[in-house]
């Protein structure tokens, strides 16, 4: 039997020629995307991971290139396909899971709700302000005691005789919590009262009176990305705070839906820049009289690291293009970031094995692109639930409890 000929000229960054998959417009977001990260965020993304800060500003240069709820119709945002949104956060994933982070809190978890499920008057207010990078927004779920079960929540919101909300309780790991001009707050409802003790959603202005959001310090992951905790001291709010369109856990969950589709896809950015560090390194450092690129075992682990990025390529994709299509179902969305998380964290390990002693530095990216998907395997779902989600869909039986 004879073989296909070694094709010559393969491109080592897309071996499979995944870009043929696209379409001019999105080639030419993806570039515009991928230029952007190259000039505003590369440079001095290693300086931001060192200091353990976000600058805010960056918020308005996001709103100028228009990816802050990029995949929303109208109140200024840029109503792109779903798949154009999630080759953005592939772009900006690349250049490190804080700045994707920041732009999946704003339009998938702050924006999104407020579109899908506020007032037209909320969404007058906040979305315009949000889409631009004027206004920040965060996302209020996460507890102390309350991470994988939200809806074990013990933040409450109580209506008085005036009909104004009055807001108690504390929400953990907020990205974006201490720069956020409005938080998108999670509480549940008094049993005995017309929401029956269902969750709802609240638009919360962060100058209101009571509401605090102290930083969170000590990270070793997502560095270049502000977490924060929220503290709600009876914060008072008109009857008009509450998100209208949505109760009970819908709503935060679609939200996550969301910000997870998204992930599916940065999480192959930054697989990618960790196989590009790496091959680049393995072609110029030397031992033993030759590049390493050229030891057996080197190529091995370069060609298992460019398989799995094209292969999570590929499923980011598929998914982009389901939901373009209407198709995209929960457990696919889970598939997809457990999956191409799982791949990404694989491939920062083996990248940074390849460098070596400079592996452990953030001179190079690899280190801070491994400790950030720390974060990531574990934030929007943890890869164990997502394991849940998908033994569910596969077996009919529930394992979570
Ligand atoms: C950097 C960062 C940013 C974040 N940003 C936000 C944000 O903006 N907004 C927000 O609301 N939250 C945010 N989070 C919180 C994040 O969503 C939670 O950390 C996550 O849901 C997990 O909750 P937990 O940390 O309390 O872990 P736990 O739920 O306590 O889980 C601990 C371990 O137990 C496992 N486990 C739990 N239940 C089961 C089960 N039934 N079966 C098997 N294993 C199980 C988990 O998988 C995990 O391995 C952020 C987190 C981080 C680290």
């Amino acid at each position: 039997m004879s073989h296909a000929p070694i094709p010559n000229g393969a491109d080592p960054l897309d071996l499979l020629g995944t870009d043929t998959l696209l379409t001019d417009e999105e080639r030419l977001l993806r570039d515009t995307v991928r230029k952007f990260v190259a000039d505003k965020v590369l440079p001095d993304v290693g300086e931001w991971f060192d200091a353990g800060t976000f600058p805010k500003e960056m918020a308005k240069e996001f709103g100028a290139l228009g990816v802050l709820g990029m995949h929303l119709e109208g109140y200024g945002c840029a109503g792109t396909s779903a798949t154009a949104y999630g080759l953005a956060c592939t772009e900006l994933e690349f250049g490190d899971s804080g700045a994707r982070s920041f732009v999946s809190v704003q339009g998938s978890l702050a924006m999104f709700p407020i579109w899908a499920f506020g007032s037209e008057e909320q969404k007058q207010e906040w979305l315009p302000g949000m889409a631009a990078g004027d206004l920040i927004g965060c996302f209020g779920l996460t507890e102390p005691d309350s991470g994988s079960d939200p809806s074990s929540m013990r933040t409450t919101a109580r209506q008085d005789a005036s009909g104004d909300w009055i807001l108690n309780g504390a929400k953990m790991w907020i990205t974006n919590g201490s720069i956020a001009d409005v938080a998108v707050v999670w509480a549940r409802t008094d049993p005995d009262g017309p929401d029956r003790g269902a969750v709802r959603g609240f638009v919360v202005p962060t100058n209101s009176s009571g509401f605090s959001a102290p930083a969170i310090h000590r990270k070793v992951s997502l560095r270049a990305s502000v977490t924060s905790e929220l503290v709600l001291e009876d914060v008072r709010l008109p009857a008009s705070a509450v998100l209208p369109g949505v109760s009970g856990m819908r709503g935060p969950l679609s939200c996550l839906n969301e910000a997870r589709f998204g992930i599916s896809f940065g999480s192959v950015g930054a697989a990618r820049a960790c196989y590009e560090a790496a091959l680049a390194y393995a072609g110029e450092r030397v031992q033993f009289d030759k590049p390493i690129a050229g030891f057996q075992l080197t190529q091995r682990k370069l060609v298992d690291m460019m398989v799995k990025v094209q292969r999570g390529t590929l499923l980011a994709l598929h998914l982009g293009r389901a939901k373009d299509e209407g198709t995209l179902t929960t457990p696919m969305i889970s598939f997809g970031k457990m999956d191409n998380v799982r791949m990404a964290l694989e491939v920062a390990r083996e990248a940074r094995s390849v460098l070596g002693a400079n592996g452990i530095t953030t001179e190079y990216p690899v280190i801070r692109h491994m400790n950030n998907l720390e974060s990531v395997y574990t934030y929007e779902g943890t890869n164990e639930i997502h394991t849940l989600i998908l033994g569910q869909a596969i077996t009919g039986l529930q394992a979570f409890s």
